[in-house]
């Protein structure tokens, strides 16, 4: 089996620096230090994390006052931000700038007296942090369906999700355009997500099989996933070579290889090395143990 790694894959230049800070903290630190939320969406990187005495927690009033906490690459709203000033010593800020920006931008639209739009994930973290910049009153959409629900107004300013696709973008904002005399988009899709979308799609239209790497909880590596399977190619999201079945690769030649954003490049090479020598498969088609079978 022929491996092609896709162009542009694993980490970007915000997971990079907020791994960076992250590290630097915990080791200036004499105490355990915190993140709130996942640090970046890889299990395996906050695993690591944890083994060297950084914690995610998902509510800071279990955290001891004067305690260290580091803010995610997806950010958190600004009341968040005045509650971990007041409880914690050291706040290190890892927002990814890419996000700040959209951060900022809606807090400017709203200022400007836009109804903001928000492409994306409702639950998402990064989209629950920029919907705090506008005091909570975006509206949040995913898709087309979403955006037509939406009431005509005088108004609209649109940002998008970091990791949203180029596609649904376009697509959303059409619909939008019918919706105002006056609308203002933003486009805050990073250039990150871009080119890893890009070149997996590239890379799909020439191979057999496509395994997509990274977190399930990643938003940017199910959108890489998503837009696999709409090449028709078999595409798989796992999250490490512990996941392949043998039954994918038969009859299989090439095997095209991406992975998201905050997927590490250790990870990576394991599923590399699994296609290229499926003897190491197990009997169960697995290679070695998978926690989640
Ligand atoms: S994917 Fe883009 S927005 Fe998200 S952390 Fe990476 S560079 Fe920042």
């Amino acid at each position: 089996m022929k491996v092609i790694l896709a162009q542009h894959a694993g980490f970007c230049f915000g997971v990079k620096r907020a791994i960076k800070m992250t590290a630097e903290t915990a080791k200036n630190s004499q105490k355990e230090i915190y993140t709130y939320g996942p640090i970046i969406h890889n299990p395996q990187v906050v695993e690591k994390f944890e083994q060297e005495g950084v914690y995610q927690v998902s509510d800071i009033k279990k955290i001891e006052k004067g305690s260290s906490i580091i803010i995610r690459t997806h950010g958190i709203p600004p009341e968040k931000e005045k509650e971990f000033s007041k409880k914690c010593l050291n706040v290190t800020d890892a927002t990814c700038p890419f996000v700040k920006k959209a951060q900022k931008l809606a807090k400017k639209l709203m200022l400007d007296g836009y109804q903001v739009v928000i492409l994306g994930e409702t639950e998402h973290p990064e989209v629950q942090g920029i919907l705090g910049y506008t005091d909570n009153k975006a509206i949040v959409v995913g898709n087309i369906k979403e955006a037509e629900k939406i009431k005509k107004c005088a108004k609209l300013g649109v940002v998008v999700q970091t990791t949203q696709s180029m596609q649904n973008f376009l697509e959303t904002v059409s619909v939008l355009l019918d919706k105002t005399p006056e609308i203002r988009v933003y486009n805050t899709i990073c250039d990150a997500t871009k080119k890893r979308q890009d070149s997996a799609l590239k890379l799909a239209d020439k191979v057999d099989i496509m395994l997509i790497v990274g977190g399930k909880n990643s938003a940017n590596t199910k959108h890489l996933a998503e837009l696999c399977r709409e090449k028709r190619v078999p595409a798989y999201h796992i999250e490490s070579a512990l996941e392949i079945k043998k039954s994918w690769l038969k009859g299989k030649t090439l095997a095209g290889v991406t992975a998201g954003a905050s997927t590490p490049d250790w990870i990576i090479k394991n599923v590399i090395k699994a296609i290229t020598a499926p003897e190491g498969l197990s009997k169960s088609g697995l290679i070695g143990h998978n926690k989640k079978s």
